[in-house]
């Protein structure tokens, strides 16, 4: 056994509690779009399915979204998340958009899939708008 902490599951290559545990776990809240999309990847990962509700802006959130999001936790078992590009979504933007492929097995098969995400400032924080960037 090592000693190292655990790394991140967004593939960042940063320790759990560096990366995205200081969101999902610790409660801050990310100052970049990315960060956040990197947190929701972790959190689906960890099925904490409240991270994800919470962090979904509130007119994105149709009344089957908790649904939606448990089905996707329990039926997808997401294996790596490559950020391909994004476009505002720093510090001082209001929207933002990240481009990625995440790999995941389902059934058994392996898959793809890409989107270009939209975020959105909500209260002074990020959160995830829908899959049309
Ligand atoms: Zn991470």
């Amino acid at each position: 056994m090592s000693d190292e902490p655990p790394t991140c599951q967004c593939g960042s290559g940063d320790s759990l509690a560096d990366c995205c545990g200081r969101f999902v776990d610790a409660g801050q809240a990310p100052e970049t779009a990315e960060q956040l999309m990197r947190s929701r990847f972790t959190a689906y990962c960890r099925k904490n399915i409240d991270y994800l509700v919470n962090s979904t802006h509130p007119d994105a959130r149709s009344k089957r979204l908790r649904e939606e999001i448990e089905e996707t936790a329990e039926k997808i078992k997401w294996t790596s998340l490559e950020v391909v590009s994004t476009s505002q979504g720093r510090a001082k933007d209001k929207i933002g958009k990240v481009e990625f492929i995440a790999d995941y097995e389902f059934n058994g098969e392996r898959k793809t899939h890409r989107e270009r995400s939209r975020f959105r400032r909500f209260q002074g924080k990020w959160t995830y708008l829908d899959d049309r960037g």
